[in-house]
């Protein structure tokens, strides 16, 4: 029985990231913990096993949202009352309040804004990761720079 699950797991999750999907082919698990940080002014993000983030809803709200920092994000608490598919008007640093989101680009699968900051994995090098700002949207991407270097670098460390 545990077996089955865990297929019908993996069906779904290549179904999401395909197969020819940065984690598959760089060997990251989707279960490791990211550390994460501000692009703007290098303070960690992450408390308590989550990682922080000031939103702003579609109303003007402004909150705090708090993420599993995982690959596979989808646990997300916060503050303010936002829709599953609402599109956030802003995502802040905590710390300096800059907002993270990617200027002139869109996601690919529903032209939702993009938010961008670095992760990185135990004392591994910092890489830009970008994801969309839409909690039923998993869609993200790493720089093609960094994608290379973690492509060829083989490492067990992912
Ligand atoms: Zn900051
Ligand atoms: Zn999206």
């Amino acid at each position: 029985m545990q077996k089955k699950d865990s297929d019908v797991t993996e069906r779904r999750e290549k179904e999401i990231w395909g197969e020819t999907s940065l984690m598959s082919r760089s060997h990251i698990d989707q279960n490791t913990y990211l550390n994460c940080w501000c692009p703007h002014c290098k303070k960690s993000l992450n408390e308590d096993d989550k990682a922080v983030f000031q939103i702003i809803n579609s109303e003007g709200q402004v909150g705090i949202s708090r993420v599993s920092p995982y690959l596979n994000i989808l646990d997300r608490e916060s503050t303010i009352h936002v829709e599953d598919d609402e599109e956030l008007a802003d995502v802040r640093c905590p710390h300096c309040q800059v907002s993270l989101i990617v200027q002139n680009q869109l996601c690919k699968l529903d032209n939702c804004k993009l938010m961008w900051f670095y992760v990185s994995i135990s004392n591994s090098i910092k890489l830009k990761l970008v994801v969309c700002i839409r909690r039923t949207c998993r869609w993200y991407e790493m720089s093609k720079e960094d994608n290379e270097r973690l492509i060829l670098r083989e490492s067990y460390e992912w």
